[in-house]
C-alpha cells in the first residue's frame, strides 16, 4: 500500500505476542546508533511519526525501559525480550522501529548503514553526528 505518507508494513516481536503496523517512507533509511542501549541491542532502525505506528495486538505485553533523562521510551516484548520500537529522545515525535521486526534482514538489507553518534547525543551537544567514518547511504540526504 503506497501513498504520499509512505508504505504500511506489518511488524511483530519474535514470539508474535506483539503485533503492529508502521508507516515508513521508502526507500527505507535505516540507521544504527552507538549509544549505550543501542549498542547492546544492535538493531537497525527506521523512523516513523508517532501516528504512523499502530499496535494491533499485545499492547499489554509490551514493557517500557527508561534510563538517564527518561525521555526516550524503549519498548520490548515482556515474553520474548525483542526490542520492537522506541520513542526517540532525539525526536520525541517519532519512533525508531527495529527493521528485523518488519521481516527485513538487518545485515543483508542494510549493508552500509550509517551509525549515529549516540554517545555524544544530539540533545546534549546540539549537533547530530555520525559515529566514526561511516557515511549515510546514497538514499540518505
Ligand atoms: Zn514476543
Amino acid at each position: 500500500m503506497v501513498s504520499e505518507a509512505g508504505v504500511e508494513r506489518s511488524g511483530s516481536c519474535h514470539c508474535g505476542a506483539v503485533r503492529f503496523t508502521v508507516r515508513v517512507e521508502e526507500p527505507l533509511r535505516g540507521a544504527r546508533c552507538d549509544c549505550s542501549i543501542c549498542s547492546i541491542k544492535g538493531a537497525v532502525t527506521v523512523g516513523t511519526p508517532l501516528e504512523g505506528l499502530r499496535i494491533v495486538e499485545g499492547e499489554d505485553r509490551l514493557s517500557c525501559y527508561q534510563f538517564n533523562t527518561k525521555v526516550a521510551k524503549h519498548y520490548f516484548c515482556s515474553n520474548c525480550g525483542t526490542y520492537t520500537f522506541h520513542q526517540r529522545r532525539s525526536d520525541p515525535d517519532t519512533y525508531g522501529v527495529n527493521v528485523a521486526c518488519l521481516g527485513l534482514n538487518p545485515y543483508h538489507d542494510f549493508p552500509n548503514v550509517a551509525v549515529v553518534d549516540g554517545r555524544h547525543h544530539v540533545r546534549d551537544t546540539g549537533k547530530a553526528r555520525l559515529a566514526g567514518r561511516l557515511k549515510f547511504e546514497p538514499s540518505e540526504d
